[in-house]
């Protein structure tokens, strides 16, 4: 494989790159911007005058208060300020009744989803997930040498913990991404300790925990509590608005996470730090942008009633939109209209998944998407 020049030109290129290059070491690490990215095959569309709806990021960035600790931390930019990380930790576990040794701080959920499956897989331990689901572990089961199981959500898009166990007794992880990505759909809390209490010996649930403020379902954090095979992933990234700057959670039994640390480990930017302990302590941040998150999605959901285009409904930051043709060409010619969406998943293959944006950006994403629909463009 040969890079032209031009690939060189911007940020995106650089992640298809690097999802390339990773490829190619046979390391295949996948994160959500990286899989976004290598899904594209329309040219780079400016930041200045595109809509991103594509990577399920939070539009409104961090709240006020982590904008003013990161400004106020950056004089502290030359300490590694180890200390800062141990409050994180502090904070996190007394904000949700948990030991501090049952709680990893890693620069965002994608190491931790990552070391988990390299940890719990191999050759002889499979790598267990719903499909359509996050395709992060996908990859990683290439390194460990697990075979795949990807067993289709149910009617009403939960994962089908029953399907899953019985299709794969010789389970590593058993991956439970909870409001599902790209669905936003909920797997009900009894499904999950059923999971858990049925899985192979040895296994671990796996609960991905990246979008539940959106919703309503309950923490899977109980069963942790309980001291059951579960780990759970928290991240910044989403409601919180953090992407760029990378914080994020493993909770479980230390023994369980032991096995974590032998594939990576290092200090926390401080400005992610110091933005994620503001963030916490602002009492009214999750139900305010939880609300905000709603009210977009509900206003987004009634346009495309009115315009008899079908969804599915979610719970999430993130749905799954109905083109009713081939989705690639509809991403296309999107784009071509400077609205970059989601990519598409190889079963629902006329489906594509749309983030929700603030208010202005789904007007936009509206306008193209009924000129796309209509045969105006594209
Ligand atoms: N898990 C899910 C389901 C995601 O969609 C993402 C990112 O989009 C992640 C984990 C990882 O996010 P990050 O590494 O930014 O915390």
């Amino acid at each position: 494989m040969g890079f032209k020049r031009s690939d060189f030109r911007c940020r995106r290129s650089f992640l298809r790159l690097s999802l390339a290059a990773a490829t190619m070491a046979g390391l295949r690490i996948a994160t959500e911007p990286m899989l976004a990215q290598a899904a594209r095959r329309h040219p780079a569309v400016s930041r200045k005058d595109g809509i991103f709806i594509d990577s399920n990021e939070n539009p409104l960035g961090p709240c006020a208060a982590a904008r003013e600790a990161i400004a106020g931390i950056t004089p502290e930019g030359g300490r590694y300020r180890d200390d800062l990380s141990e409050d994180l930790v502090k904070l996190f576990a007394e904000q949700q009744g948990l030991k501090v040794d049952y709680v990893r701080l890693f620069a965002g959920s994608s190491e931790p989803l990552q070391y988990t499956v390299l940890a719990y897989t191999s050759p002889k331990r499979s790598y267990v997930t719903a499909d359509p689901g996050f395709e992060a572990g996908i990859h990683m089961s290439k390194i460990s040498g697990a075979r795949v199981v990807a067993v289709p959500l149910t009617k009403s898009y939960a994962h089908d913990v029953r399907a899953m166990l019985s299709e794969a007794p010789d389970a590593g992880v058993i991956y439970i991404c909870n409001p599902n990505n790209p669905t936003g759909t909920l797997t009900p809390h009894p499904d999950i300790e059923y999971a858990t209490e049925h899985k192979p010996k040895d296994a671990v649930v796996l609960v991905d925990e990246a979008y539940l403020h959106f919703s309503d379902a309950p923490s899977a954090l109980d069963l942790v509590k309980a001291g059951k095979d579960v780990i759970v992933l928290r991240t910044f990234s989403k409601l919180y608005g953090m992407a760029g700057l990378r914080c994020g959670f493993a909770i479980g039994r230390p023994d369980l996470l032991e096995r974590l640390d032998n594939f990576g480990g290092n200090f926390m930017p401080i400005t992610a730090v110091v933005a994620a302990i503001a963030s916490m302590k602002e009492p009214q941040l999750i139900a305010e942008r939880k609300r905000i998150n709603a009210s977009v999605r509900s206003e987004t959901f009634q346009w495309l009633d009115r315009n008899g285009y079908t969804y599915i409904p979610s719970e999430s930051n993130c749905f799954m939109l109905d083109t009713k043709r081939p989705a690639k060409t509809v991403i296309e010619a999107m784009a071509q209209q400077n609205v970059i969406i989601g990519r598409v998943w190889p079963v629902m293959p006329t489906w594509t998944r749309i983030t929700v944006g603030t208010p202005r950006e789904m007007v936009r994403f509206q306008a193209a998407f009924k000129k796309v629909m209509d045969g105006r463009v594209g």
